[in-house]
């Protein structure tokens, strides 16, 4: 017999995970379904952390920024593409949802920047780790504690609807058996479509053979699920390659260890560009040196704020010795000429003017303290910004741009917000800000 509940999650990503604490203390019985074996999805990998604009926290560290200016630049940093109602609305709603993670034990409250955005705006743990881990260990405390059912190993194979409105959804277990689980509201949060090689070469042929930072499971199968209920999709091209992922691994080198002080260097022993310059930006100038790759610099200093430069040093991604000269040695650059850049790079940060690349933020110090430290690069596909479309009540919409009644959508599964490129940090404000709105809206009608 078939189950009933008022909402349906799909996927257990951030969003989900939102979602569905928020539907629950709406009074909804919720489900998660979850098509891998564990809970947490692309969002567990997130490494810089969440940006909002004029909240407790940054007020209390005396920085001033406006929600104005976090929407031109987020505008900015999207080649305007960007859905610009949505965009205001999750600049709006940003502060809300940095103190709704508070207000569950999920606090993040230390501050540092990433590129496209000219002040500190990226919330993050106290202790500077990685904001995903720490993002899902504290959501799924708040899961737990609410006795709210997960699915593991279950994917929703289909969205059932009658006369056009959802009514539930069938799931496909780990031993291939399925059944129907009725709901009048289903929450799509299954993320984007960086792991699905032959739908991202479909929109971007030439990103065939980039490695991906992303988990198995980011494979776009929601947009399916949703395009089969008359969905339409926004910027489906719209592919964000990340400029500094380690190759053999594709592990992500955060974007937090540039906005704390690093820099890039190519194998000619250069700087070649503004390393703080948006993702998209910053990769394209990476293809276009010879070796196409690059390597992440940065000295104790750099090392001793960036929790996430230990993990790399302990995986062994991570290149040392107690100079530049010696560094370059083992890098196969020319040592004077490193150094020189270095040295030249020093006097910027003094000067606070970078003369030749323009760099402004992140000028944090000198690079002047040993050991120095080197990690190779080169990019990877990371973030699909395209996906279906929504209203700003996270309802999906169709073609004639008409609500799909029950169908939600929240996360890296919507298009529109990060228009033509993502800027590092807003996927985290992006998941929790509509995955809370999808959970109160999904429940209401629920119960209507
Ligand atoms: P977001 O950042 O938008 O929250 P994530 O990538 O973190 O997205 O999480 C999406 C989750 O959805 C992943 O854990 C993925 O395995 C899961 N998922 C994707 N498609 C399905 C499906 N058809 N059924 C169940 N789970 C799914």
């Amino acid at each position: 017999a078939p189950q009933n509940y008022d909402v349906v999650v799909v996927g257990s990503g951030g969003a989900g995970l939102a979602a569905a604490i928020q539907a629950h203390d709406e009074g909804a019985h919720v489900v998660i379904i979850e098509k891998m074996p564990t809970i947490g999805g692309n969002t567990i990998k997130a490494s810089v952390g969440m940006n909002a604009a004029e909240t407790r926290f940054q007020k209390l560290k005396g920085i001033e920024d406006s929600k104005d200016l976090f929407y031109e630049e987020t505008l900015k940093g999207g080649k305007f593409k960007n859905n610009p109602v949505l965009l205001r609305e999750f600049v709006e709603l940003a502060p809300e949802a940095v103190e709704w993670l508070a207000a569950k034990e999920i606090e993040l409250n230390d501050i540092t920047i990433t590129g496209g955005m000219s002040i500190d705006r990226t919330h993050r743990p106290a202790d500077r780790s990685a904001v995903g881990g720490f993002l899902i260990s504290g959501l799924v405390k708040n899961i737990n504690k609410r006795d709210i059912e997960v699915l593991l190993e279950t994917s929703v194979a289909e969205i059932l609807s009658e006369n056009g409105v959802v009514t539930g959804v069938k799931v496909v277990d780990e031993y291939n058996d399925s059944r129907i689980l009725n709901a009048k509201s289903v929450i799509v949060a299954t993320g984007g479509f960086s792991a699905n090689r032959e739908m991202v070469v479909k929109y971007r042929p030439e990103l065939d053979g980039f490695v991906t930072t992303n988990h198995a499971g980011a494979t776009g199968s929601g947009i399916a699920l949703l395009q089969k209920l008359g969905a339409d999709t926004v910027d489906m091209g719209e592919i964000q390659i990340h400029p500094t992922v380690e190759q053999t691994t594709s592990y992500l080198i955060s974007e937090a260890i540039r906005g704390g002080g690093a820099i890039l260097i190519s194998q000619a022993g250069k700087r070649f560009y503004n390393e703080m310059e948006t993702r998209d930006k910053v990769s394209a100038e990476i293809i276009a040196l010879p070796e196409k790759s690059a390597w992440v610099i940065f000295d104790e200093q750099v090392r001793a704020s960036n929790k996430a430069a230990d993990e790399y040093i302990a995986k062994g991604f991570v290149i040392s010795a107690p100079t530049p000269e010696k560094l370059a040695v083992k890098l196969n650059m020319d040592p004077h000429t490193l150094s020189e850049t270095l040295l030249r790079y020093n006097l910027f940060v003094v000067e606070k003017k970078d003369e030749d690349f323009g760099r402004t933020t992140a000028l944090r110090h000198p690079l002047n303290q040993g050991p120095f430290f080197a990690i190779r690069i080169a990019p990877g596909v990371h973030h699909t910004m395209g996906g279906v479309t929504i209203n700003p009540d996270t309802a999906v919409l169709d073609a004639q741009k008409q609500v799909i009644t029950g169908a939600w959508a929240a996360g890296e599964v919507v298009g529109g917000i990060h228009g033509a490129n993502r800027i590092g940090g807003n996927a985290v404000a992006d998941i929790i800000i509509f995955g809370i709105l999808a959970g109160k809206n999904a429940a209401a009608l629920a119960k209507r």
